[in-house]
């Protein structure tokens, strides 16, 4: 399995376009940069598996790293685990067997950069990095991403575990092919260590500069080709500078059907707290939507540049991990517009 180190000795192979000069291009806003030893920083991302990609996203602020090293650095956790199907090497894959991964990568200054339908490469959050640091466009799919990747020198390999092959056949036996929503959830440990999900992150620092993170396998036996709203900006995640981040979870179409996460800081901007907001855009779902998103799950979380943050879901069970600015992590519970 690809390790941290073999990443990183591939990435020493590419171009020499600094981090910073591609913000500059994207914006003319200077780029966010770390916390001084990580000080009055603070990360926050879904799911309870979030507080170890927590832990990894405060370290590399700590050791002088930028938030969107931070960002990356958190989402590689999960994207590395063959316990967690539902992102990265291990993740369920589609109907027909192939592991796809989304991801999408975004600072406060203009930059973004998304993959999605990648295959073959674990680390997909660090694909939509390179999206954004060496090409002129913010978003690769299926094939172009990669054989992008590959170009890029990042390790191939197929991202299909014996355990997760087994869940695919077992699942081929009965479902007649139908891709179901949130049928993953089904495998889950409420609160365990194997309550799993895509992982959306957003850090902030000191001075409230943002950045965030989202990565993903996808829904579990989806049609091939099949993109959620983890990858779109605006939809998995929107950061905006000044305002705030949002970062969202669940059942990709309807999250995409309202450009979620994007509406979560649209009503940031118009005044709303983080949870305000969270709450807005999950009762709009649900109105939208009637019976149709009868036993369905999504969840939005949020922050702002003054560390405030919130979360809000359509069903129990979401959960979401905060790290405050002294390094320390909790598990939280998000609060439900239903309650099964
Ligand atoms: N939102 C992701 C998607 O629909 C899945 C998830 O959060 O589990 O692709």
């Amino acid at each position: 399995m690809t390790t941290r180190r073999s990443l990183l000795a591939g990435l020493g192979t590419c171009g020499t376009l600094t981090l910073a000069a591609s913000y500059a291009q994207a914006s003319g806003v200077p780029a966010p940069r770390g916390t001084s030893g990580g000080q009055g920083a603070m990360i926050v991302s879904t799911w309870d598996f979030g507080a170890a990609a927590n832990a990894a996203a405060f370290a590399k602020l700590r050791a002088g790293g930028t938030l969107i090293d931070a960002v990356e650095a958190g989402a590689m956790v999960p994207e590395a685990d063959p316990t967690n199907h539902s992102v990265g090497y291990a993740g369920y894959p589609d109907r027909d067997g192939h592991v796809t991964l989304d991801a999408v990568i975004m600072d406060d200054a203009g930059g973004v950069g998304a993959v999605a339908a990648l295959e073959n490469t674990i680390h997909a959050i660090s694909v939509a990095r390179r999206v954004m640091e060496r090409t002129p466009h913010t978003f690769l799919v299926g094939e172009g991403a990669t054989r992008f990747a590959r170009d890029q020198g990042f390790p191939q390999q197929s991202l299909l575990t014996p355990e997760s092959e087994k869940a695919w056949r077992d699942w081929l036996k009965t479902a007649k092919y139908q891709p179901e929503a949130n049928s993953e959830n089904r495998t889950r440990t409420p609160g365990g260590a194997l309550d799993h999900d895509t992982i959306g992150l957003l850090a902030r620092s000191a001075d409230g500069r943002l950045a965030g993170a989202c990565t993903t396998s996808g829904m579990a036996f989806k049609m091939r080709g099949r993109v959620g709203d983890s990858p779109q900006v605006g939809s998995g995640l929107y950061v905006e500078a000044g305002i705030g981040g949002a970062t969202s979870t669940g059942l990709g179409e309807e999250v995409t059907r309202v450009a979620g996460s994007a509406r979560v800081v649209a009503s940031m901007r118009s005044g709303a707290s983080p949870q305000k907001a969270c709450e807005e855009v999950v009762r709009h779902i649900a109105h939208l939507r009637g019976d149709a998103i009868r036993g369905v799950q999504v969840g939005f979380l949020a922050l702002d540049p003054k560390g405030n943050v919130g979360a809000f879901c359509l069903l129990p069970g979401f959960t979401y991990a905060v790290t405050d600015a002294h390094g320390v992590t909790k598990v939280l519970k998000a609060a439900s517009l239903f309650q099964a």
